[in-house]
């Protein structure tokens, strides 16, 4: 065969994502929401999906969906932009603020997700490790980002997979800190209820992430968003692909979104269920769960890699890091609904006794 020359050179050490997301009996290793979308509310999707029209490119901005969210958030359309996925939105934000000569200052461990991007644009990526027990080292934060160099820094919270929340007083100081971009991902903060959203008039540098995926059922739709000030959202404007967001998503997300209270009783189930896991874990010898405020326990178990495989073996699919840098020896289970989780807590305990 004639060969083709080599693709560009930032790519050579990359290795295509793969989430390992093998068809197993319980689904508990990606964070979703254990419950579908309602029969009812997919009804009310399929109207509003017959309503649009396939031959037509669709609005660019998500503009009817976009102004439902900024409804919510007391904000204005212009400091909220939509993407296909906060994942989108996150190669969105190496795009417009990293860049070859431009640094990402990185929290790990985090969502692996940033350094890819970083990577991909050619931007360095500065890290300040997390502290043993998984909290951020606050002080070396500050201070590197004193020096002045830094262009955008992503701050994960609640953070995946550890689990809690970054302290807010901890962002407020690093918001005075430094004029570089400062992401707070809440992908999660649904299971938090907490967010960053009310100083965002006052630091034109924060911006926050959202996404539909988890607490709202719909990682199989790729829908996220961005709360953010008018001169930050006009950026990623400018990198962002035109119609990243179809028609169909936009269609799902109007209704998911116009009907989120509905959503609520399932994340109250969630978090109910993490504090069952919370309590339970670590009457298993040798478990031990880290805190969480998301709908996710990272936990360390002495021979972490043969324990997802036996929980494999036993139709339940959880995520393993037991080889990941920093995070040696460790699993992370998502909540799943009572039942799921009651199996999950007898096949560890199970295989753990032996
Ligand atoms: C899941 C997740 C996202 C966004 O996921 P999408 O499905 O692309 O919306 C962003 N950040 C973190 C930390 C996540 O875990």
């Amino acid at each position: 065969m004639k060969p083709v020359r080599p693709s560009a050179p930032q790519l050579q050490d990359l290795v295509p994502y793969d989430p390992k997301y093998i068809p197993c009996n319980i689904m508990n290793s990606a964070n979703e929401n254990p419950l579908d979308v309602d029969e009812s509310i997919k009804h009310e999707i399929m109207r509003e999906i017959r309503g649009v029209a396939f031959n037509r490119y669709p609005d660019p901005l998500a503009n009817d969906l976009r102004d439902m969210i900024a409804q919510a958030n007391g904000l204005d359309r212009n400091q909220v932009l939509v993407g296909n996925g906060g994942d989108e939105l996150l190669f969105c934000t190496a795009l417009a603020y990293g860049g070859p000569g431009r640094k990402f200052l990185n929290l790990p461990p985090t969502f692996s997700v940033y350094v890819n991007n970083a990577q991909l644009t050619n931007t360095e990526v500065v890290n300040v490790p997390r502290n043993a027990d998984f909290s951020i080292n606050e002080e070396a934060v500050l201070e590197r980002v004193s020096q002045g160099d830094i262009d955008f820094v992503i701050v994960t919270s609640p953070n995946n997979p550890t689990g809690q929340l970054a302290p807010e007083d901890f962002v407020l100081r690093l918001l005075e800190a430094t004029d570089a971009l400062v992401m707070v991902d809440e992908a999660y903060f649904e299971f938090s209820r907490t967010s960053l959203r009310p100083y965002l008039l006052q630091y034109e540098n924060l911006v926050l992430l959202r996404t539909f995926s988890k607490a709202f059922s719909l990682a199989g739709v790729r829908l996220g968003y961005l709360l953010g000030n008018e001169s930050v959202i006009r950026e990623y404007m400018k990198v962002r692909q035109p119609y990243s967001v179809d028609a169909v998503s936009q269609a799902v997300g109007r209704v998911v979104f116009k009907n989120r209270a509905r959503f609520e009783p399932g994340i109250n189930a969630i978090i109910t269920e993490r504090a069952r896991l919370l309590e339970e874990m670590p009457k298993i010898p040798g478990v031990k769960p880290y805190p969480s405020d998301s709908n996710y326990i990272l936990f360390s178990v002495p021979n972490a890699a043969d324990v997802w495989q036996a929980l494999f073996d036993r139709g339940i699919l959880i995520r393993d890091f037991s080889r990941a840098p920093l995070l040696e020896g460790t699993l992370r289970v998502s909540v799943g609904t009572p039942e799921e989780n009651t199996a999950f807590l007898r096949a560890l305990r199970d295989i753990v006794i032996g």
